[in-house]
């Protein structure tokens, strides 16, 4: 984009070296991409999302969490569309203490006057501590670090820009709740906190199955090839070890895995298998018996060009719906997420589906506000602070 055209030469350049703009001192600067969120890091930010959920439960602890961060502004601007993203980043603010004010609709800033972009975000940066932002424009949010970077370094004021969804292309924050979620559903440690009668059957009925994320087979189905929350939770998983990953998308060349992201998931030692049914085999058995996680998406309506309207609309989709029936034929343990929403229309997860104890997408959306406030202890650098209230709250 003209707009950014300063920066464009630091946009082409690979991930590894854009990761590093996005850190300081061995912590998180900005977050922008999901390949920055690497497994030490997601291992203290789920711990002090434990410590909030539990924190928040007593008169007391509230009291605390809403000091630790009173003294901090939050800027959330929303030119995209959002519901989950945009209220539980705000209910983080809350718990916290921190104040925030939004925009969500650029025709009420400056922008109309022909302001440019970079222009209204080093505005928010005079009167906010953070900048969390939604754009349609895939780098919208990676060229803000970069302009609060060189503000930093010309020693002017500079903030952490939180990217919300850029695009079609990642969506960090939605990974990490992803991960969170998933850890807390692989709680198969017999130390572990979690006091769950499901999770306690589990445990004894599957002696095998190991705690977190290593050794497990992901099925991603829907939109792969334009759902940002599938690339960056991709990146998160591939991480870890024995990792499997199935995509399951409609024969459409824009909805299918990227050649990008499946080399890199390649490099890290991921196992990829294409299929384009949720009832197609693998190695002689169904898919659907093999997975540990299904991982739902709905079709990105909002990127189609006509010519892929025209295309889906023709299309059967029924073999990209995850129908009781289906879920059925799942592992009793596997988990069902669904960054939502789900599309009504296409039927992606009938509600049928959510009594069902493996249905975790709205237990998912609520993670994402502990996860969420997580990140911003994490920013602002008040982990020990909230590790201090934990221990004189919960601990005494
Ligand atoms: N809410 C998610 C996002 O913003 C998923 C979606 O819209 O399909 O990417």
């Amino acid at each position: 984009m003209q707009e950014f055209a300063e920066y464009e030469s630091l946009t082409k350049r690979d991930l590894g070296a854009k990761n590093h703009d996005m850190h300081r001192n061995g912590r998180l600067k900005h977050l922008i991409f999901g390949s920055q969120l690497n497994t030490k890091l997601l291992e203290k930010l789920f711990r002090s999302a434990d410590m909030i959920r539990r924190l928040s439960r007593d008169p007391e602890g509230n009291r605390r969490l809403r000091d630790l961060l009173a003294h901090r502004r939050a800027m959330l601007y929303f030119t995209q569309p959002s519901t989950r993203t945009f209220l539980s980043f705000m209910a983080a603010c809350q718990i916290l203490g921190i104040t925030c004010n939004e925009v969500r609709d650029p025709k009420t800033s400056s922008e109309v006057k022909r302001e440019s972009k970079l222009d209204s975000i080093r505005m928010f940066s005079s009167y906010f501590d953070v900048i969390i932002m939604r754009s349609q424009i895939s780098d919208y949010a990676e060229c803000c670090a970069y302009l609060m970077n060189d503000l930093e370094r010309n020693q002017k004021r500079s903030v952490p820009i939180i990217n919300a969804g850029a695009g079609s292309d990642e969506h960090p924050t939605q990974a990490l709740l992803d991960a969170y979620t998933i850890t807390r559903t692989f709680d198969f440690d017999e130390n572990s906190l979690q006091h769950d009668s499901r999770l306690t059957e589990l445990r004894a009925k599957y002696p095998d199955l190991t705690s977190g994320m290593d050794n497990k087979a992901y099925a991603f189905c829907g939109d792969i090839g334009r759902g940002r929350t599938v690339r960056s939770l991709a990146s998160v998983l591939s991480q870890y070890s024995n990792v499997t990953m199935f995509f399951i998308s409609p024969n459409q060349d824009a909805l299918k895995l990227d050649d990008k992201l499946k080399q890199r998931l390649v490099r890290q030692g991921v196992q990829v298998v294409e299929l384009d049914s949720l009832d197609a085999t693998h190695n002689g058995q169904p898919l659907l018996s093999q997975i540990d996680c299904m991982y739902m998406t709905r079709i990105q309506r909002e990127h189609n060009s006509e010519s892929t309207e025209a295309e889906l609309t023709a299309m059967d989709l029924s073999p990209f719906q995850l129908t009781t029936d289906r879920v059925e034929q799942m592992k009793d343990y596997a988990p069902i997420l669904h960054p939502f929403p789900r599309d009504r229309v296409i039927d992606e997860i009938p509600t049928a589906v959510d009594s069902d104890p493996r249905a975790m997408y709205f237990r998912q959306a609520r993670n994402g506000m502990w996860i969420r406030a997580a990140l911003l202890v994490h920013l602002f650098d008040a982990a020990d602070s909230l590790f201090m209230a934990y221990s004189d709250v919960i601990g005494k």
